[in-house]
């Protein structure tokens, strides 16, 4: 054996089975060959929970209590003969059987009396950890590592506070060192039992096995104490509800007991002080996974490890209730917050949160929901002459609430932390309801709904933790253009995680009868595969509800479709928060009280709201119009053409031709809508101008667009394509006389539209051979901009209006804008 000394305790699950135990043989004997080592142990998992239960229930009379006992001696007597045999077996086995007797007898007195003292309770619940010690001990032996369990209610000294009880440090130390000054067998320790001066059982609350073994590595100065459980170590958050949670290989003592306090399950909260006193480093190490480094906590960063981050890790606590006190009475009276504290202290209810304003009105605490109704009523009675006198408001309690703490020693003194933290939420749309950070500076505790608790803490991981970040698209529709979108996302997404750290992840794809939804992204090559059959509800409203109760973070709706119904719900995702990308013109285009709302909800939300698309498909038309307007410009006048097929066939009108067979022609060529009319009534060309004009500032509906449809109105009815092609030469004359006088005029013809003084019209229109307009080719579409900045020359943006491809674009552009603002 070497020199130094080491504690090592084990959890409950690192005991959960035979193998699991031979497992532990297994780490003590390579451990052995170095240094001497006190093992302290845990019931074996569930025993403790099991023990509560059965005392619960003798003592309620329901006599199902023997059931549960039974269980109890099932249970360790199967990891006794699976790891016994021979004689060996017989003593643990009769060892186990005689613990189970007294436990017996103990447990038909609680039945008979109907009574549970806290004193009765914890000795019921310290032979968890007597029955786990011996087995651990016996199994040692049986591998030929000579073995002793060694009681802990001879060491560890506490108050007469049977379920919680607090350790006497001097006695104890001096117990301690007396039993194991020398050994020169493993000694096993059951944890988290203690006694009382006079000898009774006592414990130190739930999970306090940690805390046996700091207590002894402290009295013994053990060189570290190293505490085996069934995780790598302490993760920069929990790793359940924050995939990209990462272990903390090093942490000080003082992050340990913040992180612990505020919900972090590796340790028990008071288990950081004995060895923190006494400067002996703690260890977390995985059982399972002996290899992994696991977590070191120690007093100060050794420099190589030294991390550059203000924030080592996130913990919350999912259940907890605000209890507010408020009243104008309060204010500059000494001793209200005394009096409230020492009557909470004097029923043992603890306080997890505390914050008061500096106006002294109200002081709000967090306390556990099951202790809520006891607290209001202790308090109502404490401060019932201030509430009579109407000094003091009755007590509120909220409830449904998580707590979550962001821990970090470099947080001290690094301004910008809090902006950080306030600023992702306020993003995401999470409501802080209390805060309060001490002047230690190295906890921010927050309270929010539980409803929006893993939200905050992902997206707080990935604003300190990550260099990369997320954005949750949730697409609707999967037309040609959801097609392109998606398609464009799949072959541009790594370029995106190397060079702009964003990860485009497409959590939801949705149309009226399927939908595909993964929180961790959709397989992109293979979405068409994963799409299934939705089931009752079809409906937009119900995939808004999937997308609200996924409440991720940096989330974005992305609407392909041209549906009305979609449109409707753009205000009800703003004010949830949910950013919108869409496609599809019938919102902004839409009846005057739904753009208004959308306008509503967007003023009213964090999130975004982008529809660049709607005017123009991927040409910067509203972005240039928005920098224009943003930067004092004064628009006069918008001309353009917002018509592919109605741009070709004027285009090739100009080239000479029949209006008619132009039509055919294209119609042939797949420019147009399957029936041309839907591009002849000029309604969509309508649709963006009325866009334009709602941007300009006007209050314009649909039909103040004053808009030439190049449909004869008699052939707009039941008429089939077929015949409306036929007959449409009928208007070719038309169109070649109006061409000639434009040309004799030195002008053309054009159907482009225009908005003027709050006027928007648009038809065939006679325009210079010099303008812009009369250049375009193709199916282009082409918008110009005059103002006051560019009035000689007009500004002019020109290109493909329409298609999928650019459209699509369009879309992605507006998706990566929102994603630079959220991240
Ligand atoms: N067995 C006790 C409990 O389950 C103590 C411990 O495991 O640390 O709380
Ligand atoms: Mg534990």
């Amino acid at each position: 054996m070497g020199t130094s000394m080491k504690i090592y305790k084990f959890g409950g699950t690192s005991l959960g089975t035979a193998g699991r135990i031979k497992k532990v043989a297994d780490i003590l004997a390579g451990a052995l060959q170095q240094d001497k080592i006190v093992v302290v142990v845990s019931a074996i998992h569930h025993v403790t929970d099991l023990l509560l239960d059965a005392a619960t229930k003798a003592s309620n009379g329901e006599r199902s209590y023997c059931a549960t006992l039974e269980e109890l001696e099932h249970l360790h007597l199967s990891i006794a003969s699976e790891l016994f045999s021979g004689p060996l077996l017989d003593e643990v086995g009769a060892a186990i059987r005689a613990e189970l007797s007294d436990l017996n007898n103990i447990a038909q007195g609680v039945f008979l009396l109907r009574e549970l003292s806290e004193k009765s309770l914890a000795l019921v619940m310290s032979f968890g950890e007597r029955l786990s010690a011996r087995i651990v001990s016996s199994c040692l032996q049986e591998r030929g590592m000579a073995s002793f369990t060694l009681d802990a209610r001879k060491l560890i000294v506490t108050d007469s506070n049977y379920a919680d009880a607090r350790v006497d440090m001097h006695a104890s130390v001096l117990q301690i060192k007396k039993h194991l000054a020398v050994f020169d067998r493993v000694p096993v320790v059951p944890g988290f039992i203690a006694a009382a001066p006079d000898g009774t059982v006592t414990t130190l609350g739930r999970g306090g096995s940690d805390y046996t073994a700091s207590i002894l590595g402290a009295a013994l100065s053990a060189s570290e104490i190293w505490i085996w459980s069934d995780v790598d170590g302490f993760f920069s958050a929990d790793p359940k509800r924050v995939r990209d949670a990462r272990i903390l290989p090093y942490i000080s003592y003082s992050e340990a007991m913040e992180l612990s306090h505020a919900g972090a399950r590796m340790l028990h909260p008071l288990a950081v002080q004995p060895a923190m006193k006494a400067g002996i480093p703690l260890l977390i190490k995985n059982s399972f996974n002996p290899a992994a480094k696991g977590t070191r906590i120690e007093k100060a960063t050794p420099p190589e490890m030294s991390r550059p981050l203000p924030v080592t890790g996130l913990s919350s606590i999912n259940n907890i209730v605000l209890l507010n006190m408020s009243g104008s009475g309060m204010v500059g009276v000494p001793g209200i917050a005394s009096r409230l504290f020492s009557c909470l202290a004097r029923h043992r209810i603890n306080i997890i949160f505390i914050s008061q304003a500096s106006s002294e009105q109200s002081i709000t605490l967090a306390i556990n929901p099951l202790q809520a109704a006891k607290a209001k009523k202790i308090l109502e009675e404490e401060f019932s002459s201030e509430i009579g006198s109407r000094q003091i408001d009755h007590l509120l309690i909220r409830r449904n609430l998580a707590m979550v703490a962001v821990v970090g020693n470099n947080m001290s003194g690094h301004p910008g932390v809090s902006a950080q933290l306030f600023e992702t939420l306020g993003k995401n749309g999470i409501n802080v309801i209390a805060v309060a950070q001490g002047a230690n500076e190295m906890n921010i505790s927050l309270v929010v709904e539980s409803h929006d608790e893993d939200k905050a803490l992902n997206c707080i991981h990935e604003s300190f933790f990550l260099s990369q970040r997320k954005v949750h698209l949730f697409i609707a529709g999967t037309g040609t253009i959801a097609k392109s979108l998606i398609s464009q996302i799949s072959a541009h997404r790594l370029h995106l995680r190397k060079e702009n750290d964003l990860d485009v992840v497409v959590c939801g794809i949705a149309n009226t009868r399927r939908i595909a939804m993964d929180d961790n992204g959709i397989d992109l090559q293979n979405w068409k595969t994963l799409l299934i059959p939705r089931v009752e509800h079809h409906g937009i409203e119900e995939y808004l509800k999937l997308i609200r109760e996924r409440n991720l973070h940096n989330t974005i709706f992305v609407d392909c479709t041209a549906s009305a119904r979609v449109a409707e719900i753009y205000p009800d995702l703003l004010l949830a928060n949910i950013s919108v990308v869409t496609a599809n013109k019938l919102g902004m285009a839409g009846p005057w009280p739904l753009y208004r709302r959308i306008r509503d909800a967007q003023r009213k939300s964090n999130a975004r709201f982008l529809y660049e698309t709607n005017v123009g498909a991927g040409l910067p038309i509203i972005n240039t119009l928005h920098d224009l307007k943003n930067s004092g410009d004064k628009i006069i006048s918008i001309e353009g053409v917002l018509s592919g097929t109605l741009s070709y066939i004027f285009n090739e009108l100009r080239k000479g031709g029949k209006f008619s067979d132009i039509v055919r022609r294209a119609q042939e060529a797949g420019y147009t809508e399957p029936d041309p009319r839907d591009d002849l009534s000029g309604a969509d060309f309508a649709r963006k101008f009325l866009i334009l004009g709602r941007e300009l500032g006007f209050t314009l509906e649909y039909g103040d667009v004053v808009c030439e449809s190049l449909v004869p109105p008699e052939y707009r009815g039941e008429m089939l394509v077929p015949e409306f092609l036929d007959r449409l030469s009928s208007v070719d004359a038309w169109y070649s006389d109006a061409a000639e006088k434009a040309a004799a005029e030195g002008m053309t013809i054009a159907y482009a539209g225009e908005i003027r003084e709050g006027k928007a019209t648009i038809g065939v229109k006679q325009v210079p051979l010099s303008s812009p307009v009369a250049g375009l080719s193709g199916s282009e579409n082409m918008v110009v901009f005059t103002t006051e900045r560019y009035r000689v020359t007009p500004l002019v943006v020109r290109g493909p209006g329409a298609g999928a491809e650019v459209t699509a674009g369009g879309v992605f552009a507006d998706i990566l804008r929102i994603a630079s603002y959220l991240v």
